[in-house]
């Protein structure tokens, strides 16, 4: 195995870690804020600030803007959370190498067209 294959298998292990275990940011222990704070880190991400188009939560239904997410903070990476069931939409979780997304719990986001 060579070095690079062996970061590159670290990298997985941590995001894994990070994504894969959603509840390690329960609400108890995480620092709340709604998803406005996280406008920055979303519009690097998205290329375009998603806190005012609209994403439909992929358990209940809600359609609402990106910046009426609850996001969870303080762990290995950041949920972004339905503010009407509290499940994670969107995941992230930034590596030394990467940045990753895990976005199953929405149904669809909206981005403007050109
Ligand atoms: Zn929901």
């Amino acid at each position: 195995m060579t070095d690079d294959t062996r970061w590159r298998n670290e990298e997985m292990r941590l995001a894994d870690a990070a994504i894969g275990r959603p509840e390690e940011l329960a609400p108890a222990d995480a620092l709340v804020l709604d998803a406005n704070a996280m406008a920055g880190l979303l519009e690097e991400i998205f290329g375009w600030d998603l806190t005012a188009e609209l994403a439909r939560c992929t358990y209940c239904g809600t359609v609402a803007a990106g910046g009426t997410l609850l996001a969870f903070a303080g762990g290995p990476g950041t949920v972004l959370r339905c503010s009407v069931c509290h499940e994670a939409v969107i995941r992230i979780v930034r590596t030394p190498e990467a940045i990753y997304v895990d976005a199953r719990g929405a149904a669809f986001l909206r981005l403007p067209g050109s």
